[in-house]
């Protein structure tokens, strides 16, 4: 699938960098423009790969905004102009989708992606989803409660927001920080293979995934979550059809962007590897199993054709807000929010409650 991607923030730069730099890598050619947004300057200077547009110079001199997310949506708001005015020529009569990339934790991306996805929906008429990095249990109240509302002003605006949670892809033992690397790695493979798998049109079997699939997945909105895992897999497909299971379990089950999201409206499974060891009896067993795991009607499955002796599984939730990771993350961000002396509110349902405020 053609994207455009914006980074906003450090994390949101960092990430499209590295989704950008590995796209081209690949030669998917699925990135069609990339540009990181924000309001500190050396931030955007340490990236090398994508395009870049400083944002409230006025007001904070490329200092950033520290964790201030409203500051951070207001300059959003005040230089909206100048970032869509750099984004003519990026998102182009090609493009299928506009993503925007951030923390939600800090203040330059979890106040200015909920703005810019709400401006891009007014311009644009392809679906605009945000992926949100959500931050890890240690980090301090105030990331939580901040995530809290970027999330749900994202929720509100966005087509979809994938969730990321800085606690679900790194290694056991390395603090967050320190696994930012690998972090900011997989999620560039595992969503850089997403947007390829709609790309692949030739030298395919009969079951190729199209960019339509990705979008209608999506189309319910809220939550989506993303799983990947891979086996070592033999050389006759024939004996891949318990491989093919077990990547769809792992998947799903460990190795989920948000864990524990194990009911979606909608899921799309991608088995990737080499045509003639992708299992045909193996895929559409998997394909049912995801079907029964997330009380789904509406599972699509296909195959991305590439070069590797390992069998890949990558599954794709929409509509996946129930999950007891993410009541977690929200009740944790309702605390944190009470501490800021914030104003909440009790017993009211997530997201359409008043216990955590939107951002505008
Ligand atoms: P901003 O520049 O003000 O938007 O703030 P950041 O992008 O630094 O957002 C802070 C949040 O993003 C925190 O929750 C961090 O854990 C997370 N974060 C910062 N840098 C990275 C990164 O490189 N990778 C990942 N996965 N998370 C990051």
């Amino acid at each position: 699938m053609k994207v455009a991607l914006i980074g906003v923030g450090q994390a949101g730069g960092k990430v499209t960098e590295r989704l950008t730099r590995f796209d081209a890598n690949m030669g998917f050619d699925a990135v069609q423009g990339a540009l990181a947004v924000n309001s500190a300057e050396p931030d955007l200077h340490s990236l090398e790969f994508v395009d870049t547009q400083l944002i409230g110079a006025d007001r904070v001199n490329g200092h950033g905004v520290g964790g201030d997310n409203e500051l951070g949506a207001e300059i959003m708001q005040s230089d909206i102009q100048q970032v869509l005015g750099q984004l003519d020529g990026r998102i182009t009569s090609h493009s299928e989708a506009i993503f925007v990339i951030a923390g939600l934790g800090g203040g330059t991306g979890s106040g200015g992606a909920p703005v810019l996805v709400h401006n891009l929906k007014q311009v644009y008429d392809v679906p605009v989803y945000a992926i949100g990095v959500l931050p890890g249990r240690n980090e301090g109240a105030l990331y939580q409660a901040n995530a809290g509302r970027s999330l749900k002003t994202l929720l509100r605006e966005a087509d979809s927001t994938l969730l990321i949670d800085n606690d679900a892809w790194h290694e056991q033992g390395e603090s967050v920080e320190s696994a930012f690397e690998s972090i900011n790695d997989k999620i560039a493979r595992r969503i850089g293979l997403l947007f390829a798998s709609g790309e692949a049109t030739e030298g395919v079997g009969e079951s190729v995934v199209d960019s339509s699939e990705v979008i209608n997945t999506l189309r319910s909105g809220g939550v989506s979550v993303l799983g990947y895992a891979s086996e070592l897999a033999a050389e006759d497909s024939g004996e891949n059809i318990q491989v093919a299971m077990s990547v769809a379990r792992q998947a799903l089950l460990t190795g989920a962007s948000m864990p524990n999201a194990t009911s979606a409206d909608a899921a799309l499974l991608v088995i990737a590897g080499q045509p003639d060891r992708i299992p045909r009896k193996g895929v559409e067993r998997a394909r049912r199993w995801v079907e029964d795991e997330t009380d789904s009607m509406q599972v699509r499955g296909g195959d991305f054709p590439i070069d590797s002796d390992r069998l890949g599984a990558l599954v794709l939730l929409g509509g996946a807000e129930r999950s007891d990771r993410l009541d977690e993350f929200m009740q944790r961000a309702r605390e944190a929010s009470k501490k800021e002396q914030r104003s909440v509110e009790e017993n009211v349902e997530q997201f359409t409650d008043d216990r955590i405020e939107n951002l505008f």
